[in-house]
Parts: C-alpha cells; sequence; structure tokens
C-alpha cells in the first residue's frame, strides 16, 4: 500500500473510533488498538423540557440509591454517590468511583482530589464549581479505593448512560485511566487518550489524568503540566481564549 493510502486507512480507523481531531502543535497519540466507543449507545432521553430532565435526574438518583447489583460494593459502601452540578452544562468532569470522604458525605469529588479539581476549574477554566456537572463512572466506592472489575463498570454503565442523556453537557472531561475506559470503551492508557478529542454519543470527550495522580507526583509537575495542555485542548474546543 503506498504512504497516501496508509494515511488514509489510518485518518478513516481513527474516525471509526470516535476521533475526529487532532490538534496542532501536540504530541499526536496514535491508538495501537481501534476504540471502541459507546458499546452500549445510550438510550436518548425521551423528554426534552430541562424542567423534566432535572426531574427525572433526580428520580434517578432515588432509583440508584438501593441499588444491589455489586454484592460487595452494596455491603460495603455508605450510599451511593449520584452526582452534582447543573443540566445543560458546558462541561461535566467524570472520575471513576466515589473515595472515603465521598462516600461520607454522597457529593463526587469533595476529598483531596476534589480540591485539586476545583483549582482546575478555576485556574484553567476560570469557571466555578457549580458552573459545571461532576459525576463518576461508577456510582459506589469500591472497598479500600479498589479498581471498580469489569463486572462492577458494566453493572454501573446504563446508570451513568442514563444520568449524561439527562444532563446533556456541551463537552465530557474525563479524569483518570478508569473513568476514560469506562465512558470511551476502551482499554488505552491515560498517556495515550489524552491529548485527542474522542466522543461520546456525539459529545466531544477530553480525557486527563485523574487529580489524585497529580497529588501523588509532587513535587514533580509532569502531569500537572499535561492536565494543564488538557485544559488548553478543552478550551479551543469551547472556542475560549487559551491564557
Ligand atoms: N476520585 C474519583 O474518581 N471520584 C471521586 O468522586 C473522588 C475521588
Amino acid at each position: 500500500m503506498d504512504l497516501s493510502r496508509q494515511i488514509a486507512t489510518h485518518l478513516e480507523s481513527l474516525r471509526a473510533a470516535g476521533i475526529d481531531f487532532i490538534p496542532r502543535g501536540d504530541p499526536m497519540v496514535i491508538p495501537s488498538a481501534p476504540l471502541r466507543v459507546a458499546a452500549n449507545p445510550a438510550p436518548k432521553a425521551p423528554i426534552d423540557n430541562a424542567e423534566s430532565r432535572r426531574t427525572a435526574l433526580a428520580v434517578l438518583a432515588k432509583e440508584i440509591a438501593p441499588c444491589n447489583r455489586c454484592p460487595e460494593l452494596f455491603a460495603t459502601r455508605t450510599q451511593t454517590v449520584f452526582g452534582v452540578g447543573p443540566i445543560d452544562p458546558e462541561i461535566c468532569f467524570v472520575g471513576e468511583a466515589p473515595g472515603a470522604d465521598e462516600d461520607r458525605k454522597g457529593e463526587p469529588f469533595i476529598g483531596r482530589a476534589g480540591q485539586l479539581l476545583d483549582k482546575i476549574i478555576a485556574g484553567a477554566l476560570k469557571m466555578k464549581r457549580s458552573d459545571v456537572y461532576i459525576c463518576n463512572t461508577i456510582k459506589c466506592r469500591p472497598p479500600a479505593n479498589r479498581v471498580p472489575s469489569p463486572t462492577e463498570r458494566s453493572n454501573c454503565r446504563d446508570y451513568f448512560e442514563e444520568q449524561i442523556a439527562l444532563v446533556r453537557p456541551k463537552f465530557i472531561v474525563c479524569l483518570g485511566a478508569t473513568a476514560a475506559q469506562n465512558v470511551l470503551g476502551s482499554t488505552l492508557s491515560i498517556g495515550r487518550l489524552r491529548g485527542l478529542v474522542h466522543r461520546y454519543e456525539e459529545i466531544p470527550v477530553v480525557c486527563t489524568y485523574h487529580p489524585s495522580a497529580i497529588l501523588r507526583e509532587e513535587p514533580d509537575t509532569v502531569l500537572r503540566a499535561a492536565c494543564w495542555e488538557d485544559m488548553k485542548l478543552l478550551l479551543g474546543l469551547m472556542g475560549r481564549p487559551v491564557s
């Protein structure tokens, strides 16, 4: 195959994987295996009206609260942690699963990682926490913060799909590998997923490092700098000035 045909084939495979934008100047990350995007496409929310969607979201949170699909998580959690923020937000941040603080309080990203997320929202995006929607792909805390199992991930999948269909964010930011892999149906590392624009149900998705990973690297700043670049990529997509 000649070079131009190879390039065309490669671009077609990226497009098929939901990648339709490669930022200029950023390191180009090429997936080694095709991504599976939204293996089970979310059912379209049947309700259009914002007020009805807000109500449906509250109903969904109540329905999820007694969930016992994952016996270990059901036995060890204090409560399910659904999500916070406005509907129709510009951005929805998606994490992995609640930690100890979140499990206690019932709100995502309120511990140390959440405090760093607040700083990212304020510092890089010039927005407030209350401007964005924040949730996790998994609604219960796994014991000792272990990585959720594939069964747990798939048990929680339709809750996430329904939630996003009701919230309708313009952009999604996945925080860390587990969230990014869950949302995109990928097995690639976060290092390979970041720096590109993906799609979940037509919504542009940017992936970056988890705030906890950024906190762990201190005093190093490699992940912090990469996260800053990812937020600049997001700002560019949003048509906002990048300082
Ligand atoms: N880490 C996450 O991924 N989510 C939270 O809500 C808190 C910490």
